[in-house]
């Protein structure tokens, strides 16, 4: 959840603008970093203030409390408890959700959500599980049994929904939505390891893929017009184990990491929750199926591999 409530981002804002100098009226954007489903995300707003940016927040706090697998009295939760919810922000999650499973071969699918708590990936806890724990898991794996009717989505008995690989990117779509509305001209927002770049700029935004090998540097940057761009690594949520790097991504086949020579894959597309997806996809996919997924959706992508090599497919 958004740590922030309104008025302590009101609070911290007020800090920030004592502190940085970049907060200043004029073409200088409004700069607001908070923490918010379970990552940091950090807001430039050209011609917002700290009133747009507690707004904001609020909405990753309303998206955060619908789809968080961790508060109990979430709607996703209530989802896996009762098998059925009609909250819209998981609707329109679960809608990118099953048509990337479906074009992607089941690559994708939001319904690990019961093998990825064996792995408990990001947590102190976190372990290689025994494969017969693995096995009885991926029993209740299958997005075939996710279905939307009558504003009613469903799933199927005792499986966990895990939106986790959408969830950054659709709150950039809402936030995208927000922005419309709001008469700010240009805005960068960054939830996590997903971002959108609001407004045409002349001369376009410059888009950084931090190296995955840790040299704290950007491996790749590009020209962007505006839109969504969304990462996903091996090197994000991940442990050692006996010299073995397990990392977050799994493969629907085995329910073990993905491994398919990638260290990262980034996704520019139309929307937020569809790059997310894409970036996740893709990783599982390997570059050379990715590439085609790519290509059905008019989306674009830059793949990193394990041997540093950068690769770069459609218009970027
Ligand atoms: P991040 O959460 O760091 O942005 P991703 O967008 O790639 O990274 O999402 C990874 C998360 O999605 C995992 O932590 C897990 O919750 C879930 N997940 C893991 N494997 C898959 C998969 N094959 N398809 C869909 N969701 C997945
Ligand atoms: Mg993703």
């Amino acid at each position: 959840m958004c740590v922030y409530n309104r008025l302590t981002a009101l609070i911290l804002c007020a800090a920030l603008l004592l502190v940085l100098p970049s907060c200043i009226k004029g073409n200088e954007p409004f700069i607001f970093t908070s923490v918010g489903m379970g990552t940091v995300i950090s807001l430039k707003l050209y011609g917002g203030d700290e009133n747009n940016a507690a707004e904001i927040c609020a909405l990753i706090d309303e998206i955060e409390r619908a789809s968080s697998l961790t508060i109990e009295d979430s709607a996703l939760c209530g989802l896996n408890k009762t098998g059925q919810t009609d909250n819209l922000h998981l609707i329109r999650q679960a809608e990118v959700c099953v048509d990337v499973a479906e074009s992607s071969g089941g690559a994708f699918d939001c319904t690990l959500g019961a093998v990825s708590g064996l792995w408990n990936f990001g947590h102190e806890d976190c372990r290689v599980p025994a494969e017969d724990e693995i096995a009885a898991a991926m029993k209740y794996a299958g997005y075939e049994k996710l279905a939307l009717n009558d504003g009613v989505l469903t799933c199927g008995e005792d499986q966990t929904v895990d939106f986790g690989a959408v969830g950054k990117g659709y709150a950039c779509d809402v936030i995208k939505e927000y922005l419309d509305a709001s008469g700010i001209q240009n805005a960068v927002i960054s939830v996590g390891g997903s971002l959108l770049f609001y407004g045409e700029k002349n001369a376009g935004w410059t888009v950084g893929i931090k190296d995955p090998f840790g040299s704290g540097k950007n491996i790749f940057t590009f020209i962007l017009r505006q839109g969504f761009v969304s990462t996903s690594g091996s090197y994000e949520r991940c442990f050692e184990n006996d010299g073995i790097l397990y990392h977050h991504i799994l493969s629907p086949d085995s329910g073990y990491p993905a491994r398919t020579g990638l260290v990262s894959v980034t996704v520019a597309a139309e929307s937020g929750a569809l790059s997310d997806a894409l970036s996740t996809a893709c990783f599982v996919l390997g570059e050379e199926k990715g590439k085609e997924l790519l290509e059905r959706y008019s989306a674009s992508g830059v793949f990193i591999r394990e041997d540093g090599t950068v690769n770069v497919y459609g218009d970027i």
